[in-house]
Formats: C-alpha cells, sequence, structure tokens
C-alpha cells in the first residue's frame, strides 16, 4: 500500500509550547519573547511580524533549522516497520526544492527509509496521481483537499490544525505510537 507522509511537523520533532523549534529560533534571533497570538499556520499572522522580519529571519535561519532539528520519537522505527511490512513510503513535503539536498542528508543521517521524496504544495493531486492510501500531514489545508479526495488523513494534533470538521476519514493523533496504532486500523480495513 502506498503512504503519503508529510516531512515538516510529522517527521521532524518540532516540539510544543515554548520549546517550539520555530519559536525558540525566532526569540534567538530577534532577542526578543515572542509569543504567539494565533492558532494559525502563518508564521507572521501567528506571531503577529511584519513580512520582511519573517523573511529576513527564514532567509538567515532556516537552513540551519532544517539541518538541526531532530527526528520525531519512533517514527524511524515505525518507518521501518511499515517498509517491512511491504508498504511504499511517499515522502511528501511543501518544503522549497532548494532544500531537496538538505533534506535527503537530513533523512540519511536519522537513517529514515523511504521510497520516495516529492516537493509539491498541492498535496491532494499528487496522492491520488500516486495511487496514496492514506495521508500523515499536519498542516490543515493540504489534510482539508486530501480528505477531499476521499483519502484518509491521519492528522498530527497542532494548535493550527484544529478548525477541521470531523469526518469518517480523519484520525487525530498526538505521536507515532498513535499514528503506529492507527495505521494499522486503516491498513485492515482497506483490506477488508
Ligand atoms: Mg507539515
Amino acid at each position: 500500500m502506498n503512504i503519503g507522509i508529510d516531512i515538516d511537523g510529522v517527521i521532524t520533532h518540532e516540539k510544543k509550547g515554548k520549546e517550539n523549534i520555530w519559536l525558540r529560533s525566532l526569540n534567538n534571533y530577534f532577542e526578543e519573547n515572542i509569543k504567539r497570538k494565533k492558532d494559525v499556520y502563518d508564521f507572521s499572522e501567528a506571531y503577529d511580524l511584519p513580512l520582511e522580519d519573517l523573511r529576513e529571519f527564514l532567509n538567515n535561519k532556516i537552513h540551519e533549522i532544517y539541518s538541526n532539528v531532530e527526528i520525531a520519537p519512533n517514527a524511524k522505527n515505525i518507518m521501518d516497520q511499515l517498509k517491512n511490512d511491504g508498504h511504499t513510503i511517499y515522502l511528501i513535503t511543501a518544503r522549497h526544492k532548494k532544500f531537496r539536498p538538505l533534506t535527503i542528508k537530513w533523512l540519511a543521517q536519522h537513517n529514515v527509509n523511504y521510497d520516495y521524496l516529492y516537493h509539491d504544495h498541492n498535496k491532494a493531486e499528487l496522492a491520488v496521481d500516486k495511487n496514496i492510501k492514506v495521508f500523515i500531514e499536519d498542516n490543515q489545508a493540504n489534510s482539508k483537499n486530501i480528505l477531499n479526495k476521499n483519502i484518509p488523513v491521519i492528522l498530527v494534533n497542532k494548535y493550527h490544525n484544529q478548525d477541521i470538521q470531523d469526518s469518517d476519514l480523519l484520525y487525530r493523533v498526538d505521536n507515532w505510537n498513535d499514528i503506529e496504532e492507527i495505521i494499522d486500523e486503516i491498513i485492515t480495513d482497506i483490506k477488508s
């Protein structure tokens, strides 16, 4: 079975609250105590930062953040199991293609086993194209689009993805142990 998996916030360990890697980095960079003002995905809106400042921050820091981020606990082991069970893993990220070498290197450093790596903003279309049967994602807009294609979504809970309608195809999880449990159920359902 083909399984789609997002990278940022799913395989990477972004952490929560004050420990969130993006917030920590923002605070270090601007030497300020920036707080989240809105529970939305867009950084500029969430942290009430001028776009120009945000752009400068990302230009200077995103490479370092992508390179140094930890892997989410158990992500590797559970992906290994999925591979061992014969599934095909499609990593599908909205990261810009210029980060592809860095991303491949990071995945290798963390011994992540996968079959394909795609850089694409239009994840729902790609999921249909690649016959993906379940998608593990944390982005709300992507998840809505994928659900609209009748593809089950395992949604990793974040402050920015709480505004999405319940559906039989939507499975909320907090971590990879939850993912392991739920994906087994979904796979069994699809097979039967
Ligand atoms: Mg993500």
